[in-house]
């Protein structure tokens, strides 16, 4: 996912929010400044609700952080790799690299988010208490009430037994460790994230039919991402099945024409690009490295005046944005690596060995499938 704003580091771990982020954090201001703290605690002047939807939205941006740190940390603790920490308009996802390396280890990164959720819905609770013992004022014990109350709903929420959410991950552990098969687990737990996507989509449904109001919309929504992302999952999944330990080299094209960084941008065009079938290319430095990729829609945007004059390197993509993987990793664990950019570089002793696409993955799962 691309993080529109990065906040930085957290134990080495990058922190970054998605833009939808700000948007859910406008409507929690303003339900609690408009709706929920002049319910509980009336007769405030205006700027008084204001300050403390504010203050409360920003606890909850940090207890949803905490959440998926936990996930994080927990992963790093067992050896995961993990990419970065995102919130956007759902939550929060912490992007892992590897797979964890047994049942135990996906439990506890499984769970350590829905605990550290609970753990937040105590803490506030306690303040609630705290609040009611010191005579706090009024408007400040309901904003309690509501960072317990949320934090409580996320930790339920994600508990809900289907992937990718986090009690999805839950079940498939415990399926894993009881009947040791990782891949079957998974199935069960994608197909499981389907079948609550669909049922939160009706509920959804019900809501708005039933009511009038357009509130259960946001349930739909929710629903909806869920079973798209379980679906994605699933055909992951079946990946995983398909291809076994079959390790990237022999899934990867080998032979890839590609660019140099220092070409210009019509020698590319003449000797490569019109001669491939192919929209994504990647770079080569003089030693043999991996140095980017371009895709022919970069190309596409030089002026032909300036295509002499232009090096491949300025309108290619960074080699620091562009994937990159060992040749001995196995292929089914790339899969949504590939899925989610146009071409990944394989590297064997830092030297570019050969590409993969979705196209590869594709073909290698049908020659697997052959009887
Ligand atoms: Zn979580």
């Amino acid at each position: 996912m691309t993080q529109t704003l990065r906040l930085g580091r957290v134990a080495g771990i990058p922190v970054g929010v998605h833009w939808s982020v700000l948007v859910i954090m406008a409507l929690l201001v303003q339900g609690l400044a408009t709706a929920v703290l002049p319910t509980s605690a009336p007769g405030r002047p205006n700027w008084v609700y204001w300050a403390t939807a504010v203050g409360a939205a920003v606890l909850f941006l940090l207890s949803l952080l905490a959440h998926e740190l936990a996930h994080a940390l927990v992963a790093r603790y067992y050896g995961i790799r993990v990419q970065r920490v995102t919130l956007w308009l759902l939550g929060g996802v912490a992007e892992l690299t590897d797979e964890a390396p047994h049942a135990r280890a996906d439990l506890f990164v499984a769970g350590a988010g829905p605990l550290t959720s609970v753990v937040a819905a105590a803490a506030f609770g306690g303040g609630v208490v705290a609040a009611a013992v010191l005579g706090a004022p009024a408007v400040l014990t309901a904003a309690l009430v509501w960072l317990a109350l949320i934090n409580a709903i996320l930790a339920v929420f994600n508990l809900l037994p289907g992937a990718p959410l986090d009690g999805g991950r839950v079940l498939r552990a415990i399926l894993w460790r009881i009947r040791g098969d990782r891949e079957q687990a998974n199935l069960v737990a994608t197909r499981a994230g389907h079948v609550i996507g669909l049922l939160l989509i009706l509920a959804g449904m019900a809501e708005v039919l039933s009511t009038g109001q357009l509130r259960g919309l946001w349930l739909g929504i929710v629903g909806w991402f869920l079973m798209s992302a379980a679906t994605a999952e699933q055909a992951n999944a079946r990946y995983r099945a398909l291809l076994g330990k079959l390790p990237v080299r022999d899934v990867m094209n080998p032979y890839p024409l590609s660019g140099n960084p220092d070409q210009s941008v019509d020698d590319f065009t003449r000797t490569v690009a019109s001669r491939a079938h192919h929209r994504a290319f990647p770079l080569r430095d003089w030693y043999g490295r991996p140095a980017g990729m371009v895709r022919l829609a970069d190309v596409a945007r030089v002026p032909i005046e300036a295509r002499p004059s232009t090096r491949l390197g300025e309108v290619a993509t960074r080699p620091d944005l562009v994937p990159v993987v060992a040749a001995a990793r196995p292929a089914a664990e790339i899969a949504p690596v590939v899925a989610r950019s146009d071409l990944v570089l394989v590297v064997e002793d830092d030297l570019l060995v050969g590409v993969v696409s979705q196209a590869d993955i594709a073909r290698a799962a049908e020659l697997a499938r052959q009887p």
